[in-house]
């Protein structure tokens, strides 16, 4: 009894000393958050002409780097067995997204649908709603697009969409929404010549209108916003838990170990912590809420 005691204490030591670890980014200092998320892979009735496996791992890695460094981890819950939805009605460009996003649906999971090949640039993308707990994407296009519809997941407006402006100040006008006005991530059209674009574009970001290789940046206030959303339980709760993993890098102990998780604690961890952490890493999928 005195040894469960024991291990309870230090659990909760632990938990309070890690929930001291803090995220910065954007103007508001967030806790790390865990969103997992399930992928479902389209095909023909035959199973043929479903996107590469290797271009779905990609367009993951791509999305995993992209909010880490917002602290929004994303967690891939089954890379080894990718969902696979072999039904004609739904390898076209545009399928019925209704129907589609009933598909095995995750209920602990943001649910992602790679289209099929023979959906090729009629849609690139399309969320279920803002926010989502479900999307598509192409694939096949540009990775940013995965990048952009998860951001409406976490209810993000396009940046010329007028209900971004409560938390956005640098929207242009709502013109910058066409992207047929969009030539380059320079230069737009107007009338017959090109025209740079003034200073208030901001052709990098996910969510303007801008072509999909311009695209690199969040803003900080669409960052907070994403955080915001976050920490608003009641929509995300079967998705996300907070983030209490670690990565322990101990110099002094010549100890270096990932125990899957992000926090660095560089010099931190002593031999006794380094014990007392392998306790509760890393976090299952149970919510935290
Ligand atoms: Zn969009």
């Amino acid at each position: 009894m005195l040894t469960l005691n024991k291990s309870f204490y230090v659990f909760v030591i632990i938990i309070l000393f890690l929930s001291g670890l803090i995220y910065a980014e954007g103007t508001i200092e967030w806790d790390a958050v865990n969103v997992r998320v399930y992928v479902h892979r389209i095909s023909d009735s035959n199973g043929e002409y479903g996107k590469p496996y290797n271009l779905i791992d990609s367009q993951m890695d791509n999305l995993k780097d992209v909010y880490d460094d917002f602290g929004i981890y994303i967690q891939w819950i089954n890379p080894e067995d990718i969902d696979e939805i072999m039904d004609d009605a739904y390898a076209v460009p545009h399928p019925d997204f209704d129907n589609l996003f009933q598909v095995n649906r995750q209920p602990n999971a943001i649910d992602i649908y790679f289209g099929s090949t023979h959906s090729p640039t009629v849609k690139l993308g399309w969320a279920g709603d803002i926010p989502s707990l479900k999307l598509w994407v192409n694939g096949s296009v540009s990775e940013n697009v995965l990048v952009h519809e998860m951001a409406h997941c976490f209810w993000l407006y396009h940046t010329y969409d007028d209900r971004s402006r409560e938390y956005e100040t640098y929207l242009p006008h709502d013109d910058w929404g066409n992207s047929s006005y969009w030539l380059n991530c320079t230069e737009y059209q107007f009338g017959n010549n090109p025209i740079e674009y003034p200073p208030t574009i901001i052709a990098t970001n996910y969510m303007s209108a801008s072509p999909y290789y311009c695209k690199d940046s969040f803003s900080p206030d669409q960052s907070d916003r994403m955080r915001f959303r976050l920490e608003e339980k009641s929509f995300y709760q079967n998705v996300a838990s907070e983030c209490i993993t670690v990565t322990l890098k101990n110099s002094t102990l010549g100890f270096s170990d990932n125990l899957g998780g992000y926090l660095g604690l560089d010099d931190y961890a002593t031999a006794a912590s380094v014990y007392m952490i392998t306790l509760i890493s890393p976090p299952d999928q149970t919510s935290l809420w």
